[in-house]
């Protein structure tokens, strides 16, 4: 039988009614023949009370013990969601990631994929099971501990799934239509894209457009996994949402395909750094110890051998970012004083066609100026632009870029 991979988001299973109503969507692909795995999340907002109440207990938390936690709501609904398919008349029998086993390594809260057994699912499948409800977002560590995939990670449970079982198709479904050439939360002129290029998908969730998680994309290009994501709430054919794909695929695309912002970033500045061959490096290298992921950085021309060294990381690893800059303050880099800047967010502009037409960055930093918007710092990639501003004309700077693309037109 033909497998199916299909994903439900926290607002998808939120209570027990979008439970029913999920299942009654999985019941319509299990009549048509298929072996159904379905991946869970927690109900909406059950992560982040789990995230708050580790936090509260402990400063210094242990990273195993916050994953014991925070997986737990995934737990709930994969039992709930079981229970609701048996009620209907549906085999379905709920998978802990343990008892997959889904393994990964021990990276704890931010763990990483390393193999996906079938032979227990399978086993099931032969006997008679005609879904199996697998809890997203965990993991087995080799110690044989729980572990999360970080933030999102049900949708890289979901890709890995369908990569591990050869399924024919992976359907994230969530509390939007598709990915849209921006959050359409912030923009009303977003529009819905019926196809999006991987590479496009990548960069726009690793800018900021959490509607999927970084690694699912990257797990999907590299396995040829035909992903889409599309509404819970709608009934849907087999067309409906949008298809990640090969760009190959996709026939016509503007230059520019989408907006992403992320809006909870830092830029910290260490103020008259000793210039010297390696500087870099230990400051970065330090940063990377402490597990801080470093995006932009800018260093200043330096003058009388003192130069001010910019970044900028997210904003829920400021502290231990300063704490590991106090460390090397009386080493060789020997700098004056570290400022930060917490009201800053980063808006990007991404597209393939970028690679072959220029004006781009020309046109994006006109638009802002036109706004009265100041950009603090600028990156770019063959694919991509980003540029930190202050947060209160973050949601101003992603609808006029969008106005000025024209994103809202198909090509
Ligand atoms: P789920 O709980 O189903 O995983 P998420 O909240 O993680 O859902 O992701 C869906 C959300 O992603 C949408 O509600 C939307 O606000 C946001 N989003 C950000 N950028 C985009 C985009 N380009 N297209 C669609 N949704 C986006
Ligand atoms: N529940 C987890 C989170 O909120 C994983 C997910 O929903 O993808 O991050
Ligand atoms: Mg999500």
């Amino acid at each position: 039988m033909p497998t199916l991979v299909m994903k439900f988001g926290g607002t998808s299973v939120a209570n027990l009614d979008r439970i029913r109503r999920a299942a009654k969507r999985v019941g319509v692909e299990v009549a048509k023949g298929y072996d159904v795995i379905v991946i869970v999340s927690a109900m909406s907002g059950k992560t982040n009370e789990l995230v708050g109440w580790v936090n509260e207990t402990s400063s210094l938390y242990d990273a195993r013990e916050y994953d014991a936690v925070v997986s737990s709501g995934e737990n709930v609904t994969a039992g709930l969601m079981a229970l609701t398919l048996q009620e209907m008349g549906v085999a379905a029998r709920s998978w802990q990631g343990w008892q997959v086993p889904l393994q990964t390594n021990s990276a704890h809260s931010q763990a990483r994929i390393e193999g996906i057994p079938p032979e227990n699912i399978n086993a099931k499948f032969a006997e008679g099971m005609q879904v199996a409800v697998v809890a997203g977002f965990q993991g087995v560590s080799p110690e044989g501990r729980i572990t999360t995939l970080g933030r999102g990670g049900s949708d890289t449970t979901a890709v890995a799934f369908a990569a591990a079982f050869d399924a024919e198709r992976c359907d994230i479904y969530t509390d939007v239509d598709g990915v849209y050439t921006t959050d359409p939360r912030i923009c009303q002129k977003a529009r819905k894209l019926d196809r999006i290029a991987f590479e496009e998908m990548l960069e726009l969730a690793s800018l900021g457009a959490k509607v999927l998680q970084t690694r699912s994309v990257e797990l999907a290009m590299r396995y040829k996994v035909k992903l889409r994501v599309l509404s819970s709430f709608e009934e849907q054919s087999d067309e409906a949402g949008t298809l990640v794909c090969d760009e190959e695929e996709i026939m016509e695309s503007n230059v520019v395909a989408g907006v992403a912002y992320s809006r909870d970033e830092v830029q910290m500045t260490l103020r008259s750094v000793a210039d010297r061959p390696g500087i870099a490096a230990i400051i970065f290298g330090t940063l990377s110890d402490a597990g801080v992921n470093v995006d932009m950085i800018v260093q200043d021309i330096s003058e009388d051998g003192r130069t001010n060294m910019t970044f900028s990381l997210p904003i829920d690893q400021v502290s231990r970012a300063e704490t590991a800059m106090e460390s090397i303050k009386g080493s060789e880099i020997n700098y004056q004083g570290i400022a930060s800047d917490k009201d800053v967010a980063k808006v990007s502009v991404v597209g393939i066609g970028m690679r072959s037409q220029s004006g781009v960055a020309a046109k994006m930093f006109k638009v802002l100026s036109d706004e009265g918007i100041n950009i603090k710092v600028i990156t770019t990639s063959e694919i991509k632009i980003s540029v930190l501003v202050d947060r209160k004309y973050m949601e101003l700077a992603v609808q006029a870029l969008h106005d000025a693309f024209e994103l809202d037109k198909a090509a």
